[in-house]
């Protein structure tokens, strides 16, 4: 009876969402995997949202999830997420659509293909760039809250990111406008850290104010 008691109960937090979500977070934090498997990562776990969040990413009509590739050195040390240079160019971009970085942020569950810091790039350009091994033990995390979240747009930030949710093609290819994949709206946007030169083009920087006219249009409907 007892057991019979607890499936309930889990299968209300499921439908309800929010105490399913804050579960996920602590045990996130929690995660050890790479350094148990002898990867380095520097740094904690940058969760995809605070407690104080979750309930209004939840509430939204239309969830929105935004999945970056790992944060950097700034987010591993104050643990949010797109909080140093790149996170500076990604809100002018959205500033550009019209959406406030405070609105954004508390309206939008912010995640990633993995959670810590991979340190340094050995070029020393840039951070390293985490491996398929790493990406491998990290994707059980963003595919539970895929579930948790069940987001219509997803907004996939970066080469690995666009790799996992609308498949390895050109970036010109696919950045300009919304993906369907799998009944899910997919917009890709490039990295917006200063690494990347993509969007130094006249040609692909019009594909990416393209993109974010349609996600300020799509986020003013869809609240
Ligand atoms: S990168 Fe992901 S799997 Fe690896 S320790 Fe961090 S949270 Fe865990």
């Amino acid at each position: 009876m007892e057991a019979r008691a607890t499936q309930m109960d889990t299968l209300r937090a499921d439908k309800a969402g929010a105490p399913t979500l804050h579960t996920h977070l602590d045990a996130l934090a929690a995660c050890r995997r790479c350094a148990d498997a002898g990867h380095t990562t520097l740094g904690l776990p940058v969760c995809g949202a605070h407690a104080g969040h979750v309930a209004d990413i939840l509430r939204r009509r239309q969830r929105v999830m935004l999945v970056g590739q790992a944060p950097g050195k700034v987010e591993a040390t104050g643990g949010v997420p797109f909080a140093g240079q790149a996170g500076r160019r990604l809100f002018a971009w959205l500033a550009e659509a019209g959406i406030d970085e405070h609105d954004f942020r508390q309206h939008v569950y912010i995640t990633a293909i993995t959670r810590c810091y991979p340190g340094p790039a050995s070029s020393g350009r840039g951070d390293r760039v985490a491996s398929p091994a790493e990406r491998d033990l990290c994707a059980p995390w963003l595919a539970r809250e895929r579930e948790i979240v069940a987001p219509h747009l997803i907004i996939s930030v970066g080469r690995l990111a666009i790799d996992a949710f609308a498949g390895k093609v050109p970036l010109a290819e696919v950045v300009g406008g919304p993906l369907t994949v799998a009944g899910t709206t997919i917009l890709p946007l490039p990295h917006p850290s200063g690494a990347s030169a993509w969007t130094n083009s006249p040609t692909n920087r019009a594909k990416v104010s393209s993109a974010l006219r349609w996600l300020g249009d799509w986020w003013r409907r869809s609240r």
